[in-house]
């Protein structure tokens, strides 16, 4: 059969892969241990003789195996290791390929928890450099000899930057850096970052590829694409598979057996039901995050939009050529910064909650909440106006939202 499209290859993976009792999606598997009749098996699974068995659910259960499975083919890459949580994710990736003593690279416009983690980093020796990755010059003058990786965004929150990602693609490969590339504002219903050379792909689950909002989870997945054995990282017990299979390992070890984030299967169950529907949601609030940016660009009580599908966003062209949408992050400014609390109490619709990829429409005033942290010079050294809204559109119906927003604008003027 010809390749299947995005949705159907989704609803119908559990069943083609093979599930109980012809069960169409995977059962939710509970078990923490995993006996044998032979001993020999369980020695096999230990020494990873025996594929695909388990011993112990910290280090996987059926559940979410299926889960990485389908995350795998989600993303078209060689396999995925699932954590509790994105930031476990990142966390695993940073620590079980970097070392005392090596240089990491990272966009300056990343998720505020995982700058915050590039601190822990130089604690621990490890030197980061952040820089403005819209340019990929910037990125070719910051590497040195001991950079070992190289970290993007696809889309930033809030300010909606995109790197220059396959140009960063590009040099990563001549030199040999690894290029871990974070897709949860894209999702791989909107880009696959293997197209641009990624070695690594993370999600924070929890956000697009759920959709609900009702469980947490985070995703690591090499796309096949990185020759681990150049990678002088890779402890030497991990040298003897082969060499696709180095870097994925170590993650699973050193990061998921070691450090111990272990995704639950009940979580895990929670997040695939959510995925069978990504391209659908994400259609839908991407289609709602471009008309309300429109209609926001034309209200009189608006400054700047941030949206990558407008043709005023700085990225305009990269998200057309390379995104199948623009997604449903979106932020703006208002002009009168005063009568921020009266417009934003004003909506009816959008839930004032922080989070984002959700079904509903979510709204955030930014500079007293997740950037009230970072104080008034580094806010405005990141372009974080008084008045910045951040939203993450859902999947409600446009003419509800742009009514609601019509409504509260009023206050505005
Ligand atoms: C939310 C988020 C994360 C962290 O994910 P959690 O599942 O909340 O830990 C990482 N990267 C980006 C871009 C995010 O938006």
């Amino acid at each position: 059969m010809s390749k299947q499209g995005f949705t159907t290859d989704i609803v119908h993976g559990d069943r083609i892969t093979g599930s109980e009792h012809g069960g169409v999606h995977q059962p939710i598997h509970t078990s923490v241990q995993y006996g044998f009749e032979r001993v020999e098996d369980l020695i096999g699974v230990f020494q990873g003789t025996k594929k695909g068995g388990f011993n112990y659910a910290r280090q996987g259960t059926p559940t979410t195996a299926a889960l990485e499975r389908k995350i795998t083919r989600l993303e078209e890459g060689a396999g995925t290791i699932c954590f509790s949580t994105g930031m476990a994710a990142i966390t695993a990736t940073f620590l079980t390929l970097l070392r005392a003593g090596d240089h990491l690279v990272s966009s300056r416009y990343v998720f505020g928890n995982t700058n915050s983690l590039f601190g822990t980093l130089r604690t621990l020796g490890v030197e980061v450099t952040t820089v403005d990755a819209c340019d990929v010059e910037n990125v070719k003058n910051a590497i040195r000899p001991n950079t070992r990786m190289v970290f993007v965004e696809t889309i930033a929150n809030p300010g909606t930057q995109i790197p220059d990602l396959q140009g960063i693609g590009d040099v990563c490969r001549e030199r040999g850096i690894a290029y871990v590339v974070d897709n949860t504002i894209t999702s791989p219903a909107l880009f696959k970052p293997k197209a641009v050379g990624a070695s690594l792909v993370i999600n924070s689950l929890t956000k697009t590829i759920a959709g609900h909002g009702a469980a947490l989870g985070g995703a690591v997945t090499d796309t096949g694409l990185f020759d681990w054995s150049a990678y002088p990282n890779i402890a030497d017990d991990y040298r003897r598979s082969a060499a696709k299979e180095q870097g994925l390992l170590q993650i699973r070890k050193k990061g998921l057996r070691d450090m111990g984030a272990a995704l639950s299967s009940e979580q895990a169950h929670t997040i695939a039901m959510g995925a069978e529907t990504l391209a659908l949601r994400v259609k839908q609030s991407s289609d709602n995050a471009l008309a309300l940016a429109q209609f926001l660009e034309g209200h009189a009580a608006i400054g700047k939009v941030f949206y990558p599908g407008l043709k005023s966003h700085p990225q305009y062209e990269v998200a057309q050529a390379l995104f199948k949408g623009a997604s449903w992050l979106l932020s703006f400014e208002l002009l009168n910064a005063e009568r921020m609390i009266e417009v934003v109490n004003a909506l009816k619709l959008p839930i004032k909650a922080t989070g984002l990829g959700d079904t509903r429409t979510l709204i955030i005033p930014v500079a007293p909440t997740i950037f009230f942290e970072a104080g008034a010079e580094t806010r405005k050294a990141m372009g974080i106006s008084d008045g910045m809204l951040r939203l993450s559109a859902g999947i409600e119906d446009i003419d509800d939202l742009i009514e609601d927003f019509s409504q509260a604008l009023k206050l505005a003027a």
